[in-house]
C-alpha cells in the first residue's frame, strides 16, 4: 500500500523525502509554492531537487505537488486567470525537476458566472497549460471540491466533464474523501457505492486519493478536514475506503489537521490499523 501525508518543504525538498519514512510514509505531498500566495516564489533549487529525486528512488518513495490555493482556473477575473495558468505551468516544471509524478489543482470558482461557463473556462486553462508546459512526465491532477460557494467539480458529472477532453496521460484525478463526503457524493456507511469507483474512465484517471475525515456532516458543502476516525466519515468509513480492492493500487495522502508534522506517524498508523 502507498500511503503518506502532506509534508513541509520549508527545509528543502530532499529534507522532506528523508522525513517521510520516519513517519511510516512511502508517499507524500508538498506545496509547490507558498500555499497562500504565488508571488515571491523562491526559485527552484536544482541541487536540492536532484538530491531529493535520487533519495526517493533509493528509499522507494513517490510524491506529488499541490498548487497554491489562490490558483483559480475558472475565475472570471482575467488577471487572476492568467496568473493561475502561469503558476500551474511553473508548478509542473518544479514537479518534473523533483521527479514527482503529478501536481494537484482544485477545480475553480466561476463566482457569479454559470457553472457550465466555469467548466469551459477551466478546460481552456488546462489546454493552455498543456500547450505551454514542457513537462510531459507530470500529470495535472484535478481535485474534486466540497462545492463551497461557486466551486465547480463537486459532483461526479462535473468532475468528469472537466477532464473529459484530455488524455488520461495528461490530466488525471485526485479524489478527496472529505470533499466528496461534504459534497454529498460519498457516504460514510457505504463509500464503495460512489459512482466513480465503478466507472472505468474515472478509475483510469484516479492517481491519488486525499484520505481525510470530515469535521462537517454529509452534504455540508464545506472544506473542513478532520483527523482519521474523529470525524463524520469515521473509522468505519475510512476502513471501507482503504480496504476497497478497486483502490488497492491508488496512493493515499493524508491532509488531516495535525498539530505538528510528527503526529502524521500516528495518523498513518491509525489508517494501517484499519487494514483488513
Ligand atoms: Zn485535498
Ligand atoms: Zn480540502
Amino acid at each position: 500500500m502507498r500511503i503518506g501525508c502532506h509534508l513541509s518543504v520549508a527545509k528543502g525538498f530532499a529534507a522532506a523525502v528523508k522525513v517521510a519514512p520516519t513517519l511510516g510514509a512511502n508517499a507524500f505531498q508538498y506545496f509547490t509554492k507558498n500555499p497562500r500566495g504565488f508571488r515571491n516564489a523562491k526559485p527552484l533549487d536544482r541541487l536540492d531537487a536532484d538530491r531529493g529525486r535520487a533519495l526517493m528512488q533509493e528509499l522507494d518513495i513517490i510524491a506529488i505537488g499541490h498548487t497554491p490555493y489562490l490558483i483559480n482556473l475558472a475565475t472570471p477575473d482575467d488577471g487572476l486567470y492568467q496568473t493561475s495558468i502561469q503558476a500551474l505551468v511553473q508548478d509542473l516544471a518544479i514537479a518534473e525537476a523533483r521527479g514527482t509524478y503529478g501536481v494537484v489543482v482544485h477545480c475553480g470558482k466561476p463566482k457569479d458566472e454559470p457553472r457550465a461557463w466555469g467548466i469551459e473556462r477551466m478546460q481552456h486553462a488546462l489546454r493552455t497549460v498543456l500547450e505551454e508546459s514542457h513537462s510531459p512526465g507530470v500529470l495535472i491532477l484535478v481535485e474534486n471540491t466540497a462545492g463551497q460557494g461557486s466551486e465547480i467539480g463537486s459532483t461526479f458529472d462535473e468532475l468528469m466533464a472537466i477532464v473529459d477532453p484530455f488524455s488520461p496521460e495528461e490530466v488525471g484525478i485526485c479524489f478527496d474523501t472529505q470533499h466528496a463526503f461534504a459534497a454529498g457524493i460519498l457516504t460514510a456507511d457505504n463509500p464503495g457505492a460512489f459512482e466513480g469507483f465503478s466507472n472505468p474512465d474515472f478509475m483510469g484517471r484516479l492517481k491519488a486519493i486525499h484520505l481525510n475525515d470530515s469535521k462537517v456532516p454529509f452534504g455540508a458543502h464545506k472544506d473542513r478536514h478532520e483527523l482519521i476516525g474523529r470525524g463524520y466519515l469515521g473509522g468505519a468509513g475510512i476502513a471501507a475506503i482503504v480496504n476497497d480492492p478497486r483502490l488497492r493500487t491508488i496512493p493515499f495522502y493524508l491532509e488531516t489537521p495535525v498539530e505538528q508534522e510528527r503526529q502524521y506517524a500516528e495518523e498513518i498508523a491509525a489508517v494501517k490499523a484499519l487494514l483488513a
